[in-house]
């Protein structure tokens, strides 16, 4: 038998009361496991097989699948049920990590900004458009693709603030800028912004805010980034859409 700390970020009913999970686990990366009966009302797995339970996972292995024999779950998230907003980010996260995540691949930075990132979005004092852009910036960070924010791709100098060239996916200083003004400007603290949440660890990530302007300037410069290096279109981003 395994045991795991994981979270459940997919779950899809199968059969009359079974359901199969994914999980996204510190010790074997992401996993698929069965919960048998838990869509029975007087089972033990009813609410740990829900999205976004997080916890330990007792799992049998077989030759091709797990088997969730038992769950003691420390957080459910239950406050999504009222807070719809809240649910479909937190929907969207789950699928942008499994996107990201693979089978017996160290994920525990990204379980770790999952799990951070559900809490900051129940938090009153964040704005969830924030929490968006942070967590989608953070995972292309863990996951290794995103233009250098922190020196000119020109002199090699460490920015202050720089504009994006977007079909180099670099950014370039003031100074060596010249005449290329259709780049994208990013202020001082919109570069110290991506920066900061780049070079810091995940536990200190939802400590900050930041002006309408960075806000704005956040939005163009990590929507452009997430639609090249992701090559897909969730379900959840047309919800947040009319948000
Ligand atoms: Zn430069």
């Amino acid at each position: 038998m395994s045991t795991v700390l994981g979270m459940v970020i997919a779950t899809q009913p199968i059969g009359e009361y079974d359901r199969r999970i994914v999980l996204l686990t510190k010790e074997k990366g992401k996993l698929t496991a069965f919960a048998k009966g838990a869509r029975r009302q007087n089972s033990s797995l009813l609410a740990a097989s829900n999205a976004f339970a997080f916890g330990t996972f007792y799992l049998y292995e077989g030759r091709n699948s797990y088997t969730v024999r038992q769950a003691e779950i420390q957080n459910y998230f239950s406050e999504f049920r009222t807070d719809l907003e809240g649910a479909w980010y937190g929907m969207y996260f789950l699928e942008i990590a499994d996107y990201f995540t693979r089978e017996n691949n160290d994920e525990r930075e990204m379980l770790k900004l999952l799990y951070q990132t559900m809490r900051a979005l129940l938090s009153p004092h964040l704005d969830n458009k924030l929490v968006r852009y942070i967590f989608e910036w953070k995972a292309m960070v863990i996951n290794g693709e995103y233009p250098d924010v922190f020196q000119c791709s020109v002199c090699q100098k460490a920015a202050k603030s720089a504009f994006f060239d977007s079909s180099r996916f670099v950014i370039i200083c003031d100074e060596c800028l010249g005449g290329h003004r259709q780049y994208q400007e990013l202020s001082q603290s919109t570069l110290y912004t991506l920066q900061y949440i780049a070079g810091t660890p995940v536990e200190r990530l939802y400590t900050f805010q930041v002006t309408e302007q960075v806000l704005l300037q956040m939005k163009k410069i990590i929507e452009f980034c997430k639609n090249k290096v992701i090559d897909r279109e969730f379900k959840t981003e047309e919800f947040l859409k009319n948000l």
